[in-house]
Order: C-alpha cells, then structure tokens, then sequence
C-alpha cells in the first residue's frame, strides 16, 4: 500500500466520522459543547428604551442652545418604572439599565452635569436626541434566533444561554474515548521503577490531549506484544467509540496491533501516512460488531480517568468504532494525535472548526529536508516587528519528548521541499489554547 499524504489521510478519517446525536446537558456543564439545535429569544431585550448611562433623562430640545438648568421630577432606578412624563425644563435622574420616561429623548451622563440646590441640576452640554439611550431589542428580539445550531459553546455563548433562561442544553453527544499503550519494554506510571523498561509517555500525554478538548478518556493500561493479550485489550477499547492505540502498529515482527484489529473485524483504511514523525500511522473502522460479543479485559493496569461509563453510543452510529493506530515514539503518538485525532474527535462532537489556528511565521534558521514526507517541526514563536520568527525547540528525534514539550506551534514543511532557508515564511500550527480554525491553513 502506498503511503498516504496528511491531507489525504485526514480526508479519509474525516470521511469516516459523524457527529454522534444528541444530549441535553445542563448550562453549567456546556462549556466547549456544540449547540445542536437553534436558540430562540423569548423576550425583547433591552425590554424598553434604556439608559445607558447613571446621568440624567431630559429633552434634547432643552439644550438647543446649549448648558441649561433643569428641574429634576424623579429619580428612576433600574427595575423601577417611571411615573412622570417630562415636561419641557424638566429632567429624571437614571440609572443605567433603568426604563427612559415618556417625554425624554436623549440621557446625558452625569459627569457633564453639575448637582444645584432646591431638585435643580445643570446640564453643560448639548445631546442629540437617543444619546446614551439603549432601543428596545436592541439586544435581542423576542423570537429571533439568537444563536444557530452549530455554535461553540464559549463563555459569551453561556452569557447568551442565561440571556434566554436555556438552563438545559441541546447539545451533540461526545464520543467515549478508550487509550491503549502497547509494548513489553513499557512500564506504567506506578510499576517498579526498573532501569531496563521504557516509561508510558503515551497514556498520559493522549489523555491529557483527548481532555484538552474537553473529552475524559478511559485508561486501558499497557498491553504486552503477545497476540492473545493484545485481542483482549483491543476488544475491550473496541466498545468505545474511539480507541486510540499506540505502539505496535508498524512493520517489526512483534507489532501485532494492525493484523489483531483486522482479525477482529476492524477495516484499517491506511496504516502509513508519507508524515515525519509519524509514518507508521492506522486508521480503521470496526462497523456492524455486536458489543455483547467483547469480553472484558480481566485486569486492567492503569485505573480508568474519571470518564463517561457508558461505552458505545445508543444512536445510529452505535455499531461502529474508530481506532487510530498511533505511532510509538512519543512525539510521533502526540503529533498524528494532533493531525488525525483532534480533527477527528473535534467532527464528532459538532465542531466545524476542525484544524488548530495557523499564522505565517519568519524561519530562523535553514532547515534541511528531503522530499517526500510533510515533516512537522517543534518550534517556540517570538514575537518580532511584523509577526513571529519560528525557532526550533531542538533536537527533533521522534522519541525526544523535550521538543514537544517546549514547542508553541508545529511548523510545517511540505513534502516536496528540498529544505526551507532561513527568513523565508512558513506555516506553524499553533499548539496553545482552543483556538481552531475551518481550513487546513497555509499550503502545504
Ligand atoms: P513501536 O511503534 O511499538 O515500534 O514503538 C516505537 C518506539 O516507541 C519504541 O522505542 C518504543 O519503546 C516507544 N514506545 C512505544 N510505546 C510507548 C509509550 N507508550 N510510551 C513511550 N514510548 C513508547
Ligand atoms: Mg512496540
């Protein structure tokens, strides 16, 4: 099989997956959720004229020839109706938020005032009628849709949700995510400390991942190299509906994970991506499998992360599992993680931003490369006059953990590229925050 672009090869994933159905999950639990139906007002708000200041509600006609001394009739607070309609000379004191009385047209802010004796103030400038005047609705009107299915969930967007008393939200559903390590050299994170074994980076560095985008995985543990163990374990993560595996996908005689997974029904659509790191990537699809049928593995060595007990999904989509073979290198396990699964999970959930925000960044240094594989290299970004210079976190072994774990952005060279020379620009996904993006970013 010939090996895969990355563009290809997140076609094909993205191809695969569809979002899950749907829940209703209270406000408090909605953050970084999908809205999956639209948002109706149910009020106008504001719900008349407001102010939009603490000052003064008076007729603009007052002040045609400028500073002027006015009577003040009423003070009018916020939730409180006003019971006078302004004559001419007469003003209300306003708070903001507070309904604007029949008569006026305009509020002046009380700084541009001066307090006088006997319910008396003096106004020093001239308004124009609706200064500082909030229009009814203009917020939002009753019935109108304020927010579409399809929406990011944010802060604002829980504003909005309040706005509207939507105490309950319908929402797209989140997969379950299962994480499996593979490999007889690996010691868990609580084993005997021995010298001889390779600690599992991997469990720990996808979990935090996969929880970076607002999922809690479930812990399967390590899995030895031995056929019998490894169909244990992968039948077990194939009740979720997305198993990452890591380790044993590529060509030794004891990776065992691809011909397993084919044994148990799982269709792999690829297994090599033309990437560094990360070249012996799979990808499968166990679909139309009966869960009764997967035995539990009997102890698993790695306690669950608090996650969502239920496995598979009760929706149309419930007989079928994703499995991502990732790489065992660590880096390599993080950066596929970041080019297949992210996007992945990201379509899933509801999202439609699926790819991490790109910039263009200046390239430090040259960077030396052959043709044919989309090399992602670990870089921090300084800030300079007209953007950023893209510098590599250093050694860039796929085992070097170091680079990732310092690296601000992925910087990407094409896979046709004989090599990148310094001061050129290049693309850098950028590995901080939650901020995506609905295109791939840049050409690459
Ligand atoms: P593999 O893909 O199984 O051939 O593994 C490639 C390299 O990654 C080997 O050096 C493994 O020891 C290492 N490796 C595999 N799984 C893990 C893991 N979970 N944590 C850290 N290193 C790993
Ligand atoms: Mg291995």
């Amino acid at each position: 099989m010939k090996y895969l672009t990355v563009t290809d090869a997140q076609a094909c994933i993205l191809q695969a997956v569809k979002t899950l159905g749907i829940e209703t999950v209270g406000i408090e639990r909605c953050l970084g959720r999908v809205l999956a139906a639209d948002i109706l007002a149910n009020r106008d708000q504001p719900p008349y004229d407001v102010s939009a200041m603490d000052g003064f509600a008076l007729r603009s006609s007052d002040l045609a020839h400028g500073a002027a001394t006015l009577e003040i009739v009423e003070d009018i607070r916020a939730g409180e109706m006003p019971t006078k309609t302004l004559a001419t000379g007469q003003c209300a004191r306003i708070m903001t938020g507070a309904p604007v009385p029949q008569g006026a047209d305009a509020v002046i802010r009380v700084e541009d005032t001066e307090a006088l004796a006997d319910n008396q103030t003096k106004i020093l400038c001239a308004v124009k009628p609706g200064n500082d005047i909030r229009q009814r609705a203009e917020s939002m009107r009753n019935g109108a849709v304020v927010l579409t299915a399809g929406t990011e969930i944010t802060p604002g967007v829980i504003g909005m949700l309040a706005m509207v008393k939507c105490s309950n939200v319908t929402v797209y559903r989140q997969p379950s995510v299962a994480i499996l390590s593979t490999g007889d050299e690996l010691e868990g994170l609580n084993d005997p400390f021995d010298a001889n074994k390779i600690p599992d980076a991997n469990s720990h560095a996808l979990m935090a991942q996969v929880l970076s985008l607002g999922i809690a995985p479930v812990m399967l543990g390590i899995a030895r190299d031995d056929p019998d163990e490894l169909r244990r374990y992968l039948q077990q993560g194939l009740q979720y509906d997305v198993l990452l595996v890591s380790g044993g996908t590529s060509v030794g005689v004891h990776d065992y994970v691809r011909p397993t997974l084919e044994a148990l029904g799982v269709e792999m659509k690829f297994w090599r991506v033309a990437m560094k790191p990360g070249h012996p990537m799979a990808f499968g699809v166990a679909s139309g499998h009966d869960k009764e049928n997967f035995m539990p593995v009997p102890s698993p060595q790695s306690s669950p992360a608090s996650g969502r007990g239920g496995k598979r999904s009760q929706c149309e989509f419930e007989l079928c599992s994703f499995v991502f073979g990732l790489p065992g290198n660590p880096v390599s396990s993080m950066v596929c993680f970041e080019q297949f699964v992210a996007p992945a999970l990201r379509r899933m959930t509801g999202k439609t931003k699926l790819y991490r925000r790109t910039v263009e960044a200046r390239l430090a240094r040259d960077v030396k490369h052959q043709p044919g594989r989309t090399e992602f290299i670990r870089v921090t970004l300084h800030k300079e006059e007209g953007g950023y210079a893209a510098i590599s976190t250093g050694a860039q072994g796929s085992g070097i953990l170091a680079s990732m774990a310092h690296a601000e952005g992925l910087m990407i060279v094409p896979a046709e590229s004989h090599g990148l020379m310094a001061d050129t620009y290049v693309t850098v996904q950028l590995l901080d925050g939650m901020s995506y993006q609905h295109e791939i970013g840049g050409e690459w």
